[in-house]
């Protein structure tokens, strides 16, 4: 294959790459996505957050994924020794998005992927990107292997390296780091639900907590198919002995709520383990690339926040590659990482306080408080940026006080 020369090149055609190049396509950039597998490809990251429908509408990307019936996502289910705490999107402090999906990420990433191809922009499947070199003014030459094994280049001006746990530019850059987060793995699988309980319970996305730290996923598609998996400290996951089959069903035992529903369910696949998935890069940008979506920053899947990075960050480096490729001048230090960070460190918060207990305090705790639920209910359907929201603008503060009037409260009862 001969050389091909773009204004931008995007690795990876998930949810990160796809806004992006479709975004690059609506105004007039040329672009060329590379993706290493062929579509449709299995990926975890099936509950989505209603923050993303934004980015899909605006990329001109959210009719086709409307045709696809997949099955709606109203809020989210969060168990524990018996008490339910149930998040209404419609209930919450920021205005927007109210629902969104429960994915089988296979058909809704080829969904994504095949409106592009149909919008005109230039996807190759199969096509593996091996080597990148940058010359002084961050223009690009990409080495790519084709499914024949035959070699290209590809020279770009710019290039959004989406390649999610490939991890392309951190890894030939060296720009990975260590997460501030714990040590966690995740083991899951798929299985079939023919006879699921009628009704909301059939199709709830629901979070059980068996152990403090440890909690199982169990996320219903509109195809019949139920995605369930346990996250937990990597060594709590790593105690368990045999297949990871065996692994997954003796975990389900530990689940009061699930273990009659599943416990003789067939797993459509063998369970896949993801070991100490957090994820976390010394910089998001740099002179002719920008990192986004998993490539940059994953922290937990507890808060489903995953896709809605990958596409807020997707979006965000492709307007400021448009900007700058239209001659304006880019901050990319406080427009893309000052942006991008601001709503990863809100979720970082909420993750790290899920696991020191102190969220579950507040997700727990009776009455409920409506004001603080619906603040909060706005940080769960993604909406990290408005700092009209408490529970965003003092999210390291607030949820660390709450939780102490709480053990306050607690402690005067007993
Ligand atoms: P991906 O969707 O991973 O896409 C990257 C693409 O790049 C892939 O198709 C890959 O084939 C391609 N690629 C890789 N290397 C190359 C290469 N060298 N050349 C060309 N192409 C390449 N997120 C949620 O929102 N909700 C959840 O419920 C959720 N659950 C999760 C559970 C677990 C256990 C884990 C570990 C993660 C979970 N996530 C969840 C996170 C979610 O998986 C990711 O955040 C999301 O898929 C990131 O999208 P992306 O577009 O960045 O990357």
């Amino acid at each position: 294959m001969n050389d091909i020369a773009v204004d931008v090149l995007i690795i990876g055609a998930g949810p990160s790459g796809c806004v992006a190049s479709a975004y690059l396509k609506n105004n007039g950039i040329s672009s060329k996505v590379v993706e290493k597998s062929k579509f449709p490809r299995f990926v975890i990251g099936e509950s989505l957050l209603p923050r993303c429908m934004d980015h899909f509408e605006e990329t001109g990307l959210l009719a086709c994924l409307m045709d696809q019936n997949f099955e709606i996502k109203a809020g989210a289910r969060f168990l524990k020794n018996d008490i339910v705490c149930n998040f209404d999107f419609a209930q919450k402090h920021t205005p927007g998005w109210d629902y969104t999906w429960q994915v089988p990420r296979a058909d809704f990433d080829n969904t994504l992927a095949k409106e592009l191809v149909k919008k005109g922009v230039d996807v190759s499947f199969q096509h593996e990107v091996t080597a990148v070199d940058f010359d002084a003014n961050g223009h690009s030459t990409t080495t790519v292997k084709d499914e024949n094994g035959n070699e290209y280049k590809i020279h770009a001006k710019f290039i959004i390296d989406s390649s999610g746990y490939g991890r392309v530019l951190p890894r030939l850059l060296d720009l990975d780091k260590p997460s501030s987060l714990e040590a966690n793995s995740a083991i899951f699988t798929h299985v079939s639900e023919p006879d699921r309980p009628e009704g909301v319970e059939g199709t709830i996305i629901t979070f059980d907590v068996v152990k403090d730290e440890v909690w199982l996923w169990v996320i219903p598609f509109s195809n019949g198919n139920t995605s369930i998996g346990f996250v937990g400290p990597t060594e709590y996951i790593e105690s368990f002995s045999g297949t990871n089959a065996e692994k997954l069903r003796e975990m389900l035992k530990t689940s009061d709520y699930y273990y009659d529903r599943l416990k003789n369910l067939e797993f459509l696949f063998e369970p896949h383990i993801i070991k100490n998935y957090s994820k976390a890069v010394k910089q998001l940008y740099g002179k002719g690339y920008a990192l986004t979506g998993n490539s940059a920053e994953f922290l937990d899947p507890v808060f489903s926040s995953g896709v809605t990075f990958a596409t807020e960050s997707g979006v965000k480096a492709a307007k400021l590659i448009t900007k700058q490729l239209n001659g304006e001048k880019v901050d990319w230090e406080k427009e893309y990482t000052g942006y991008i960070m601001k709503g990863v460190d809100v979720f970082r918060t909420y993750v790290s306080e899920w696991y020191t207990g102190n969220l579950q305090k507040i997700f727990f705790h009776r009455p409920e408080n409506p004001v603080i639920k619906e603040q909060i209910c706005a940080v769960l359907a993604g909406y990290v940026w408005d700092e009209t929201n408490p529970f965003v603008k003092n999210h390291n503060r607030l949820v660390k006080t709450v939780a102490k009037v709480i053990d306050m409260e607690n402690e005067e009862v007993s």
